[in-house]
């Protein structure tokens, strides 16, 4: 099967290689499933950028990459119970945690400094390798027996696509309704016109916002503002042309913003977010940046603000995001912007860093998407993805 795959010997960031891998051997515990549907994360931008430069040579392959896919279950090991073939299923990226440090104690299995993600980390030393852009994904079936969760069923009506970007969904249900004080009737700030801030802006509207303010920057007026619009930001600030600080104040007063949702990691949002919020305000800090901060954060002990850091999901997260996926309250159509073959890869990348993509979901497309590994059946919905 072909896949895509970064190379590096160690660190964070290495080259993206297009190769063929043989398809997963399914162990006693593990289940192997057959990918429909995987999109490309920021984090996957990340390394694609670090890339680009051409410097990194190395010859390790480290990992199959695409952390948020779908599919179908194709073969389970002789002592899976819990799962059979021909299960939808969605992978909440889990790969190994070790499940005995005080995040795993909580069931906090994505703060495990130990784990290893599908799709992304160091995959191939610790399982082999799995991720969702290639053909087929392993599910390891020790995370299975500590983390049931690490894989969801996909309800009827819920497109493999859809249940595909539950990862981002997830993380700004965590950020917005897990995270912060948010209650309704009061106003949101979301800086970041990604995945994360755009469904930032769906949660707050579910949790009941009145003003939803989306803070972004020139490129993003005339594709994604009005994306933003469209799935419930009452307002959209142009942080290139207009004073931020000023217009969010406007729009909101100051009274009612205690809540901002920072996605875009630059430090001038969160300086602007620490200066708009009012007294015992909250900026959930979802997005990341590199470089130290500039400025005093003197304002947060002066009017007791808080800084919350962000970091994925937990179980509760899935479990209640599936539901308003499945029940229609979040908005998946208008973010799904592209849909290409993996073959394509290189376009799909393309279009997430010049911004014309918001989430690109891929398809496998190659020649031997007819050849079923598992002897699973083909069914005729296949390569669409409904
Ligand atoms: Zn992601
Ligand atoms: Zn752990």
């Amino acid at each position: 099967m072909k896949a895509l795959t970064r190379y590096c010997d160690s660190g964070e960031f290495g080259g993206y290689h297009y190769i063929d891998l043989p398809a997963p051997e399914c162990g006693p515990d593990d289940v192997i499933i057959r990918l429909k549907a995987a999109a490309i994360c920021g984090a996957d931008m990340k390394h694609w950028y670090a890339d680009l430069d051409g410097s990194n040579t190395s010859d390790q392959l480290n990992s199959i990459r695409g952390h948020e896919f779908a599919g179908i279950i194709v073969k389970v090991g002789e002592n899976v119970t819990e799962w059979k073939v021909g299960q939808r299923v969605v992978s909440d990226n889990s790969g190994k945690a070790c499940g005995t440090c005080p995040a795993c104690e909580c069931g906090d299995f994505m703060l495990c400094e130990h784990k290893t993600g599908l799709g992304l980390d160091n995959n191939y030393k610790v399982f082999g390798g799995s991720g969702g852009f290639t053909k087929y994904a392993k599910i390891p079936g020790g995370i299975l027996r500590l983390h049931p969760h690490a894989i969801w069923e996909i309800p009827e009506g819920v497109k493999y696509e859809e249940a595909s970007v539950l990862d981002p969904i997830a993380n700004a249900y965590k950020a917005v309704a897990q995270q912060s004080s948010l209650i309704p009737g009061q106003d949101v700030v979301v800086f970041g016109t990604g995945p994360l801030g755009l469904f930032s802006v769906q949660i707050a509207r579910i949790m009941g916002a009145v003003n939803i303010v989306m803070v972004g920057l020139q490129e993003d007026v005339e594709a994604r503002f009005p994306i933003a619009r469209e799935v419930g930001a009452t307002h959209c600030v142009n942080a290139s042309t207009e004073d931020v600080v000023k217009r969010c104040l406007e729009i909101c007063g100051r009274d009612n913003l205690g809540l901002v949702i920072e996605c875009s990691g630059a430090n001038i949002a969160l300086k602007q977010s620490l200066e708009m919020l009012r007294p015992n305000g909250e900026v959930v800090r979802v997005g990341m940046g590199f470089k130290p901060l500039e400025f005093s954060i003197n304002n947060i002990t002066e009017w007791n603000k808080s800084i919350i850091g962000h970091q994925a999901y937990d179980s509760t997260s899935w479990r209640e995001c599936i539901r308003l996926l499945q029940f229609g309250a979040i908005k998946v159509q208008p973010m799904i912007t592209h849909r290409l073959g993996l073959s394509e890869w290189k376009k799909g990348f393309a279009a997430m860093a010049d911004k014309s993509a918001v989430k690109c979901v891929f398809h496998y497309d190659e020649d031997d998407k007819d050849v079923c590994e598992y002897g699973e059946e083909l069914y005729d919905d296949d390569y669409d993805f409904s």
